[in-house]
């Protein structure tokens, strides 16, 4: 295999772990509990979230959980709608950013969002260390080119690995501009399968807003929902459970959209 080829996989993998992480763990366990985490995974993804992905689980779970109270209205923090496709790649950094600092800051109207997620802000982010965890990922990726002399696959490992920001602009603009819908949800959520493919089954926008309790965002076989796909992996393990919603729920909802002909 050649070496352009391997700095290719490991983007991709890297990539492809940041997005399963956050789709997962932050997004279909803690702002929606579609799946239910072992104690342990629990307190694992809680405290190695931030170093992994460089972004904190209670501030995710809470502006995306006021993405989807307000969905394509003036107060969601990253639609196209309000910002056009290019600029939501800025207004959701700033949506996090105003976030956190509110969560940090114990302002009531973020804190009464996520009241029930039982784990503090980070402890980088509570000293206002956000980018310590960048710091660590650029450490890590300067000692892999050291080590073996690997520069462009240490680079490779790092942009993947932290490319939630470039994950997010595909889902939170494409996601709500550009696919087709299945359900006449009140918002502008589409279904956008290249951005599934690529983002864990996040392009499906229109399905999950549809029923944002189903685990499973795929709701026709040719669907991608790859992180589904690990859930289910990880529920064979034993890591976690998927309820019993994600399973019969999107069946049931494609039954009734298409007027009981399946
Ligand atoms: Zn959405
Ligand atoms: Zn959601």
């Amino acid at each position: 295999m050649s070496y352009a080829i391997l700095c290719l996989l490991v983007l991709l993998g890297a990539f492809f772990f940041s997005s399963s992480y956050i789709t997962v763990f932050y997004h279909r366990a803690f702002a929606h509990g579609s799946v239910t985490l072992g104690a342990r995974t629990r307190r694992f993804a809680v405290l190695a979230g931030p170093w992994i992905t460089g972004i904190d689980p209670k501030a995710w779970a809470c502006m995306h959980r006021l993405h989807h109270r307000y969905p394509d209205q003036s107060r969601d923090p990253h639609s196209p709608a309000n910002v056009g496709v290019a600029g939501v790649f800025l207004a959701q950094l700033r949506a996090y950013e105003r976030i956190l600092a509110g969560l940090i800051g114990g302002k009531r109207s973020y804190s009464a969002v996520v009241k029930d997620l039982d784990f503090p802000i980070s402890w980088a982010n509570r000293r206002q260390l956000w980018y310590l965890p960048y710091v660590v990922q650029i450490g890590v990726a300067l000692a892999l080119g050291f080590a073996f002399d690997v520069w462009l696959l240490a680079a490779c490992f790092y942009a993947g690995l932290l490319a939630h920001p470039v994950q997010g602009w595909l889902v939170n603009s494409f996601g709500h501009a550009s696919g087709y819908r299945t359900f006449d949800t009140p918002d502008d959520s589409r279904n956008n399968l290249p951005i599934a493919l690529l983002v864990s089954g996040e392009g499906l926008q229109n399905n999950h807003h549809h029923d944002p309790d189903s685990a499973r965002f795929s709701y026709r076989n040719w669907e991608p929902d790859p992180g589904y796909a690990v859930c289910r992996g990880l529920s064979r393990l034993g890591i976690l459970s998927i309820n019993k919603h994600a399973v019969d729920a999107p069946r049931v909802a494609l039954l009734s959209a298409a007027g009981g002909r399946g």
